[in-house]
Parts: structure tokens; sequence; C-alpha cells
């Protein structure tokens, strides 16, 4: 079974109804399936971990790529061959199939209910339909505790903070927007204390996601909220100032995501060189040569993101940048990738990763003339890969020496049999880890969760190796 999820109510009976859960797709996808979670349990529905053993299937699927269609359908399709009753949410349930008709209903005729992403209220409404709300006095009677945090599919010490939904681009491979709308920030009141929340229940790094980080406020022009009875604008730095202060008040982490290179971007450095938030930058640039930004109508298109870079290089120097990139995009000439891959070298990006351009159904992108073979594409991609990893490399055998802080992730026989853990450098999932060794001193213990100081004594691949002190 796909990555079903078991959620974690342990209090329903024995004849609480029971809901199946597969979750697909990316950290904002991730969220909205907390929130489903969270709200099942508060409703007195149990969790199945089978297909077999769910009164209901909840399938939240992934349209981004076409890997990611095919996935999704196939888990729909698993689904409703071993149990029959299925709920469809996320972006694949907002796409139209060629027709102008839903393309999940297209192509699995039987599901109960399509909804699209962040759409918590209907999936629960389809689901009582089905399979009607236990009726539980206390629980339909009590209210949710004020430091309930609600049901989290990340391990227990990092949690993404989800900061706002949808997006106001329009970059023309994407098609997001038409799935997930335009941007609508969350209040800056309840992100915030929902960041409180999390560190008081013990999260000790948080990954703030969106579609767009720096866009946060917008579209609500930066109103300005309350949290703990003080005014607090609704405005990237503002949230960044104050998520480090509740960070640092529990020893915690803030690392962010999804920002893209706009000057107000600089005013979040002096954070990072104070250690509020993590010196790290996840950036999705795509490509560097303007004109290819251009046709790929990329926000922040217009900056100079060579020397904005720099600058941020110069203002906190251990600053990590990971980074995304499209090779072979529609029209890309020979010298517009040479030009991306100088700009690697001169930026120095730290972490990237790279896709060979492929046709997303209902993208703009598509009707651009200059489509590349698909061969081209894919050599691009290995040429770009090539000097992404001898950057990384160079970067990671730099560190051999240094004592880094480490969050450790796992750690077997308390560490006696070594185990693994992140730096700074290393979001969940997506960069490399620190592998640790064995601690030397017999009383030194590693528990997952907890931060220890290591010694770097080598690298392997893209990761570090370390031995804890
Ligand atoms: S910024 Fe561009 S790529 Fe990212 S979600 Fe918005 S439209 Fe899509």
């Amino acid at each position: 079974m796909p990555r079903m999820n078991p959620g974690t109510r342990t209090d329903t009976t024995a004849s609480s109804p029971k809901i199946g859960f597969v979750s697909l797709g990316c950290p904002k996808a991730l969220t909205d399936s907390e929130l489903i979670l969270t709200q099942l349990r508060a409703e007195g529905y149990d969790t199945s971990k089978t297909y077999a053993g769910a009164d209901l299937v909840i399938v939240n699927t992934c349209g981004f790529i076409d890997d990611a269609v095919k996935e999704s359908l196939d888990t729909i399709g698993e689904a409703l061959a071993a149990n029959g009753k299925v709920i469809v949410t996320g972006c694949l349930g907002a796409r139209a199939a060629e027709g102008g008709g839903n393309l999940v209903r297209e192509m699995h005729p039987s599901v109960l209910a399509v909804t699209g992403p962040h759409a918590t209220q209907e999936v629960m409404d389809a689901v009582h339909l089905h399979v009607p709300k236990p009726h539980d006095p206390f629980i339909d009677l009590v209210p949710a505790p004020a430091t309930d945090i609600g049901v989290k599919l990340t391990p227990r010490h990092y949690a993404y903070l989800k900061i706002s939904e949808g997006c106001n681009h329009r970059c023309t491979f994407c098609i997001i927007p038409s799935m997930r709308g335009g941007l609508v920030s969350r209040p800056i009141g309840d992100v915030l204390g929902e960041a409180q929340r999390l560190f008081e229940s013990g999260v000790k790094e948080l990954l703030v996601i969106s579609q767009d980080t720096s866009a946060y406020g917008v579209d609500v022009k930066y109103r300005t909220g309350f949290f703990d009875g003080k005014p607090v604008k609704t405005r990237m730095f503002d949230l960044c100032a104050k998520l480090g202060e509740l960070a640092a008040a529990h020893g915690a982490w803030v690392r962010l995501h999804y920002v893209y290179p706009y000057p107000h971007v600089d005013e979040v450095l002096p954070l990072m060189a104070e250690g509020l938030v993590l010196p790290y930058l996840d950036v999705p640039l795509q490509h560097s040569h303007p004109d290819v930004l251009k046709r790929m109508k990329r926000p922040a298109s217009g900056e100079r993101n060579l020397e904005r870079i720099q600058r941020w290089r110069e203002a906190c120097p251990e600053i990590v940048i990971r980074s995304t990139f499209i090779a072979g995009f529609p029209g890309e000439t020979e010298d517009e990738f040479e030009h991306l891959l100088d700009f690697m070298r001169a930026a120095e990006i730290d972490r990237a990763g790279c896709f060979a351009y492929s046709p997303v159904n209902g993208a703009v992108a598509n009707e651009l003339p200059g489509a590349l073979p698909t061969a081209v594409r894919e050599e691009r991609r290995a040429r770009f890969m090539e000097v992404a990893e001898a950057l990384s490399t160079a970067k990671l055998a730099r560190r051999v020496g240094a004592t880094m802080q480490v969050l450790i992730d796992s750690a077997p026989a308390l560490g006696r049999r070594g185990g693994a853990g992140r730096s700074y450098a290393d979001a969940p999932e997506i960069d490399g880890v620190v592998q640790l060794l064995p601690p030397d001193k017999a009383s030194k213990v590693l528990k997952v969760g907890e931060f220890t100081r290591a010694r770097i004594v080598g690298t392997q691949g893209h990761d570090l190796v370390a031995q804890p002190i």
C-alpha cells in the first residue's frame, strides 16, 4: 500500500469508523493532510493502516508533474480496487481533462467525491455523507485544548509551517495557480500561534513553506494583526523576526523555503547573521539567463540575482543556498544554457536540483516555440548536475575539520551504533545528512530530536561524516 499514513489517534472505541489515508505530494500537500487527519480525529474517526480495514479511503493527490499525476491516478485505482469507497482531494482533484471535464472523474468515475487542495471542510462533508460521523458526547461537547497541535505526519522534532496558500505569479511552466488559486496569506496571529504551539510541543525545527514566502502579506496589504496582545505586520520580515524570537526561546531552528530574490529579502539576512533564523535559503531560481526567465515569466526575473546572492554572502558568509533549475526550457539556446552553468559556478549554489524540462498538461509553456528534443534536455540536465555536484563536493570538503550543531534524526541504540542528523545546511528530505559515528565517550548518548555538536571528519557523496563530541 503506497504511503498509507496511520494517523495517531489511540482513544477511539473499537466501533469508531475507520478512514484510510494516503498522502502524496509536496510539504504543502502534507500540511493539508495533517489538517484533514486532525479534523477526522477531532470528530472521533479512527484511521486504518490498510485499505481492507477502512470504511473509506481518502487519497490526497499531487498534480505537479506527469510522474506525480500517474502516481496519484494509480493510487486512486489501487484504493478503488482494494476498498471501493474513495474520496479524492488535492492538486490533481482540481485538474481539468483535455475535454474540459474533471480529470480524476474521467479516469475513475466511481470515486465518491473529488475536491481540490486545501479543502478540509469539503472533504469532511463528503466523509460525513458516506461514513456518518460517530456520536461521542465527550468529543462533541469538549472543545480541543488550546495546546492541541493536531495530527502531524512529520517526525515529532520538525514540522512544516504553511504561511499562505496559492500564488499570484503565472510562471509559464506551472499550473499551480490554476489548481490552488491566487495568494491567500494566513493571518499572522494564527501563523505565530501555531508556531508557538509547535515549539511548546517539542518541535526543534520549523520549516516555513508556501508557494512564495517572500510574497507573504501582499494580498492583505501587509495588514497589522495581533499576536500575544501586540501588533505585528503580515510581512515576511516581521514574521521571520517573530519566529526567530520564539525559536530562540525554545532552542529551536527556523528554516525558510520558497523565497524569491526580491530586494526586501535582504532585510532577513541580519536575522540569519544574528542566529535567529538559519542561514539557509531555498530560492527556486529555475534559470539565470534573463531571456529564459522572461519566457518562464518568473517572479523577480528582472532582479540581478548573481549580485544579490553575492551581497547575501557578504552579509552572512555562512549562508547556504539551495535552488532548483530547469534545463532545456523551450527555446533555450546553447549560449543561454552556458550562461546558467557560469551562473552556478559564480554564485556557488550549495545545493541544486535540476529537472529536464517536461511539458505539464495545461501549462502555457507548451505553446512556446523552440521545444527541444528530449535527448538535448536530458543531456543538458546531466551537464548541469556535473557542475552542481562538483560545487557541492567542494563545499562539503571545506567543512572537514569544522564543528557543527547537528539535529539528530535517527539514533539506534541511543547512538551506540551511530546515527544520522542534519546541520543548518541540510533541510529534511531534500538535502544530504550528517552521518554520525558512534560517540567516543561511553557516557555520550544520541537521542532523536536533540542537538549534538559534532566534528566533521569526512564526506560521503552529498553527506558529511561526523564524530559527535
Ligand atoms: S511562483 Fe511560479 S512556479 Fe511557483 S507556484 Fe507560483 S506560478 Fe508556480
